[in-house]
């Protein structure tokens, strides 16, 4: 491995984490649930419009409150992306659940919602929409269809907190949606997460599943006057020194989200003319959706031209990356009966994307150099 001058990710860092997590320390409470993580909530559900956050361990983590609060169960089938992070499906598959995959869209990358009805059988309980790099799925047809066969819509929005589709807030469409502050994301506190619940009759029973399966959340509200195991459940709360980093960034979300944005549109405004002349394609963001810039990709023509492009921008100590491998053809997928041909755009998309480092500490000369090192290459 060579040393790379320029990493592909690196997780925000505004400054004042230090002072928050300092003060963690010195207030002696470091478990879950304590200011910062109330803070980080409040946050969220004032700039959402929501009613309801909770701070979770991880996204992955709350994919799997998801799955328990719509009491997933052996024998149910969950419609998903096939071009995802393994975390939106095994959140169901540990519930029981059997994975239906579908392709995406050749624009945007999203689950393909003229697909979606056809993977529709009695069984089918939810569907997860994947908003890719932020840029929204077709929520309007995916809400019509699931209303129709009574389906619940799971949001992995991961990648799309502030982003919008029809001028809405992503992660506010299903009835649960999720984010992701691992460090990859634009906000970060190293592993962390969240559950956006859309509809209150579920907030209480999230909160027992959050805390083990106990109602302790009513008994600090004193709704209760002891608090007991009343349902399934695990430990999904992060702790107070996590939930003080994260409000350090979700605090600067704005200048975040511009820096981001700038360099996003540096890199889509200069390199128009290199990719039209190599047929490369830029990202595409629909006229009804504002995306959170969370990342950068191009699509190559084949896995040929991505792999010396990959290779080239290495010999300069640039690190960019691809992305997901199709899940129907992981050695999981192939146990649920996934096979070659099943998403074709998925297939031949994941040999073809590759990402551009795209974070806020990101300083502009080395955006420059990357610009000058792709601009220089014949493909
Ligand atoms: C990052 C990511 C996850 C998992 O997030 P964690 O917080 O690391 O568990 C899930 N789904 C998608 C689409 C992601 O990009």
């Amino acid at each position: 491995m060579p040393d790379y001058q320029i990493p592909f990710n690196k997780p925000a860092y505004i400054g004042t984490e230090k002072q928050y997590v300092s003060d963690v320390l010195q207030s002696g409470h470091q478990s879950g649930d304590g200011n910062y993580t109330k803070k980080c909530s409040a946050i969220l559900e004032q700039a959402l419009g929501v009613e309801k956050v909770l701070l979770t361990t991880s996204c992955t983590h709350a994919l799997e409150m998801a799955a328990i609060l719509l009491d997933i169960k052996p024998g149910d089938e969950v419609i998903i992306p096939s071009f995802t992070f393994v975390s939106t499906v095994n959140a169901f598959v540990l519930r029981g659940a059997k994975p239906v995959f579908v392709d995406i869209r050749p624009d945007t990358l999203n689950l393909d919602e003229e697909q979606l009805e056809r993977h529709i059988t009695p069984k089918t309980r939810a569907v997860v929409p994947v908003h890719y790099a932020g840029v929204g799925c077709d929520m309007d047809r995916i809400g019509e269809i699931s209303q129709k066969y009574n389906i619940k819509v799971v949001e992995d929005n991961a990648h799309g907190l502030f982003g919008k589709y029809k001028e809405r807030w992503l992660g506010t469409f299903g009835v649960l949606a999720t984010q992701s502050f691992h460090e990859t994301k634009n906000f970060s506190c190293g592993e962390g997460g969240a559950l956006v619940i859309n509809d209150p009759a579920l907030n209480e029973r999230a909160e027992i599943i959050r805390e083990k399966g106990t109602n302790r959340s009513r008994f600090f509200r004193g709704q209760v006057d002891k608090y007991t195991w009343v349902d399934i459940g695990s430990s999904y709360l992060p702790s107070e020194t996590l939930a003080a980093i994260l409000y350090a960034q979700l605090e600067a979300r704005d200048k975040i989200q511009q820096r981001r944005g700038e360099i996003w549109r540096q890199y889509y405004d200069r390199l128009g003319e290199w990719t039209a002349a190599n047929e490369v394609r830029l990202p595409y963001t629909p006229s009804d959706c504002e995306q959170p810039f969370h990342l950068f990709y191009l699509l190559l023509p084949n896995l040929g031209t991505r792999t010396r492009f990959i290779q080239a921008l290495r010999d300069k100590g640039i690190y960019s990356v691809f992305h997901y491998l199709p899940l129907h053809l992981s050695d999981m997928g192939r146990k649920f009966g996934g096979k070659e041909g099943d998403c074709p755009f998925t297939e031949s998309i994941s040999d073809r994307l590759v990402r551009l480092p795209l974070f806020y500490n990101l300083p502009a000369r080395d955006q420059e150099f990357i610009l000058e090192t792709i601009i220089k290459l014949r493909l």
